[in-house]
């Protein structure tokens, strides 16, 4: 299995109930090591460039608030196959469809502040994990 990286977002509403340790230990007792981390307020510029896929949605302006709402920690996690791990153990979008176990399903308030974001592709996390930090912050 090949060591990569994904980009993680512990978004607002997981800050603002305290369980930033508590959703790292899962990243960390299934095998994915941070590599970079740092807890920022997003600015409405940077969550909307963020999200800018989504700009035709009818949920990007709640979602751009959302993440502006609050402090979030950004970060870099590496291991075997990260972005699908990463993806497998948050679980669903929707915390109502996320399985047993998941972050969602153990944290998520809603379709919208569900707790972790997680890139969904390779190419996806290499432009994530460019677009918050400079390599020299990334020390594998
Ligand atoms: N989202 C929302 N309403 C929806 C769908 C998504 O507020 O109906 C938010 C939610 O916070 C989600 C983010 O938009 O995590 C990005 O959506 P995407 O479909 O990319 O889901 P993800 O990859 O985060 O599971």
């Amino acid at each position: 299995m090949a060591t990569e990286r994904t980009f993680s977002i512990i978004k607002p509403d997981a800050t603002r109930r305290n369980l930033t340790g508590a959703i790292n230990a899962v990243f960390e007792k299934n095998g994915l090591r941070i590599v970079a981390q740092k807890r920022i307020q997003m600015s409405q510029a940077q969550a909307e460039t963020f999200y800018g896929v989504h700009h035709e949605r009818p949920f990007f302006k709640d979602l751009v608030s959302f993440m502006v709402s609050g402090p979030v920690v950004v970060q870099v996690l590496e291991g075997d196959n990260a972005v699908a791990k990463n993806r497998e153990l948050m679980g669903a979008t929707n915390p109502a469809n996320a399985a047993e176990g998941t972050i969602r399903k153990l944290f998520a308030e809603s379709i919208e502040a569900n707790s972790v974001h997680g890139s969904d592709s390779p190419e996806n996390a290499a432009t994530e994990i460019a677009y918050f930090f400079a390599g020299s912050e990334i020390v594998g």
